[in-house]
């Protein structure tokens, strides 16, 4: 058994290489189950791709399997993963899936994550859950043993399955039950400190994605269930992704919907009559509706009045939404806003207990009057309007002459709408904002002390203080980078992997299995590639060329050579997946050249 050492870009790395290694690198016998068809039920481009190249196989709703292929591909991106935190000074651990309830109910997440957690009992009758993120047990970690500035600053990391109960797992490996993260936790004694620790880890993400051949962005983010000062969200830009991200490409602000917002023009009303006079719109249940004739009253002219039931400080209050006639709420801000940990539109009864009308008749003029505790939210956009329309809280009636500021007691103004493309960017004077689809890649959050002070994680400062510890989330997803890569590196005949994530950097194919000159010439460069501290699969299937060509392209291998009849003239091809070139390479200068070309800049 020999080790050559390849010298990677960040030292050395181990290639084991054996007699039986050299086996089961043979197609032959390494299991690759490719599908000529795509899967009905597989919907986006990835998912497809990995079914059909046989490198994932579904177990169940959310969870998959990883064939051989593919646990090459998530080995590779762990890899990446961990010699760029080693690189920033993480500290590798491997922290329990299974978790006691007890750390989740001391950070108040027990309840927080809901339906969104599994959680099981064990045989005694105690509560105990499987693992989502892994906060409460670092940070349990941290409190135990951490007791002076001196040990601080620490970075920690971990590469774990995560499971999560989603309520629609779909899209291959995009909304999984049970996946693979990267997480990694720092522990500062102040601000200045985690300010530090965030920007090595975006630098770090900023390395590792690039490595992975991803395009991203990074975008403003919600914090949502994690909490915190600042987020900022990777996300690689593809069709088949759930977030929708603003982005300006003058001055480069880009934000998740959830987070986004947009400049205005300013609208000059005119002025309206001294109170809100009510009049008769029969039949009327849309702010469309109300746009027609005889009304002729313009969606910018109308409140927009939505009734929720929203979970705060654990308890049910309902809440009256108001937003300019043509804008559309996002739950996400609305929840943020309110520091709801629930939120769910009224049912038509409850709307009609609150106020009295039906959803197409609601307005917020009068309604604190008649109900005190409803909490009346409204939308930065409707700030100084007036002479506006809006429902009277009577079937079939609406009110015109609104003034805002002057009929409605507003409890608190946010910024609840959802951006829409072609709005000006809200950073620069002349930047309009596209609207786009993206996946979410990776996650960094300022988590700052809302952990360390519920959970009592305090150190000794310089001068003697008990403080609470700073610090900051950071995450990252083996599927989703796996995902992103395939999505955005495909083309008709299948994946295209980028060379540091492809399962093997070259496929030696032999076209005919039976003619013992291309077998032992095939058999000859398997070995003297691997020799030269490449990984390479060989096509020794007794199988007619183009059938081996077709998955060859399926799977995506970076460099195919091709070993046929010009073996005569001492001549092999070489074919580029990426573009697809293909051109004749003297047998004794390949080796060099593949070496070159797999190995550069990784
Ligand atoms: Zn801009």
């Amino acid at each position: 058994m020999r080790y050559p050492l390849v010298l990677g870009e960040n030292g050395p790395l181990l290639r084991l290489e054996s007699e039986r290694g050299n086996l089961s690198m043979r197609w032959s016998q390494f299991f690759i189950p490719t599908l000529r068809e795509d899967p009905a039920d597989a919907e986006v481009i990835s998912h497809k791709l990995l079914l059909r190249a046989g490198i994932v196989r579904q177990l169940s709703a959310g969870i998959y399997s990883y064939l051989p292929l593919g646990q090459r591909i998530a080995l590779k991106v762990m890899q990446i993963l961990r010699e760029e935190m080693n690189r920033i000074g993480g500290q590798e651990f491997y922290l329990p899936a299974l978790h006691p309830a007890e750390i989740w109910k001391e950070s108040g997440r027990w309840d927080v994550m809901g339906d969104n957690m599994f959680r099981l009992k064990d045989r005694k009758g105690a509560d105990m859950c499987l693992g989502m993120t892994h906060e409460e047990v670092f940070t349990s970690i941290a409190r135990n043993e951490i007791r002076s500035y001196k040990q601080l600053p620490q970075v920690w990391y971990q590469i774990q399955t995560k499971f999560r109960d989603e309520a629609r797992p779909k899209s291959g490996l995009m909304r999984l039950r049970t996946f693979i993260m990267k997480d990694a936790y720092s522990f500062d004694v102040d601000r200045e400190g985690l300010d530090r620790s965030f920007a090595d880890q975006r630098e770090a993400y900023q390395r590792i994605f690039t490595r992975c051949g991803i395009q991203f962005s990074i975008v403003e983010a919600s914090s949502g269930s994690m909490g915190g000062s600042e987020s900022r969200e990777f996300v690689a830009k593809t069709d088949a992704g759930e977030d929708l991200i603003a982005s300006c490409s003058n001055c480069g602000y880009a934000a998740n919907l959830e987070k986004a917002t947009s400049r205005l023009p300013t609208i000059e009303d005119e002025a309206g009559p001294a109170a809100p006079e009510e009049f008769p719109t029969p039949g009327v249940r849309t702010i469309e509706d109300l746009t027609r004739t005889p009304y002729l009253v313009p969606a910018v002219g109308q409140i927009k009045s939505l009734v929720y039931i929203a979970t705060v400080n654990g308890e049910s209050r309902r809440v009256l939404a108001l937003l300019r006639g043509d804008h559309q709420l996002h739950e996400v801000k609305f929840t943020d806003a309110l520091g709801a940990t629930g939120l769910r539109p009224a049912h038509a009864e409850e709307i009609r207990d609150l106020l009295r009308a039906s959803a197409g008749s609601l307005g917020g003029v009068g309604a604190k009057k008649a109900v005190p505790d409803v909490l009346i939210i409204a939308d930065l956009g409707l700030k100084g309007r007036r002479n506006m329309t809006t429902g009277a809280n009577k079937d079939d009636h609406h009110l015109r002459g609104v003034d805002i500021e002057r009929d409605i007691q507003v409890d608190q103004w946010a910024d609840l709408r959802t951006v829409t493309s072609g709005e000006s960017c809200p950073r620069c004077d002349t930047g309009t904002l596209e609207v786009y689809k993206a996946m979410e890649i990776g996650h960094i959050f300022k988590l700052g002390t809302k952990y360390s002070e519920s959970m009592g994680a305090t150190v000794l400062t310089q001068d003697g203080k008990q403080v609470p510890i700073v610090m900051g989330s950071y995450g990252i997803g083996v599927e989703r980078i796996i995902t992103a890569a395939v999505e955005q590196n495909y083309d008709a005949d299948g994946i295209i992997w980028p060379r540091t994530l492809a399962p093997f950097d070259a496929i030696v194919t032999i076209t005919n299995i039976k003619d013992a000159k291309l077998r032992e010439a095939g058999e000859t460069l398997y070995r003297d590639l691997q020799h030269a501290g490449l990984e390479v699969l060989l096509d020794d299937r007794d199988e007619r060329a183009g059938v081996k060509f077709k998955d060859a392209d399926l799977i995506g291998i970076p460099y195919r050579i091709t070993i046929g009849r010009k073996i005569a003239d001492s001549l092999v091809e070489l074919f580029d997946r990426q573009t697809k070139q293909t051109e004749d390479v003297k047998l004794d200068e390949i080796v060099s050249r593949v070496q070159k070309l797999a190995l550069a800049g990784m």
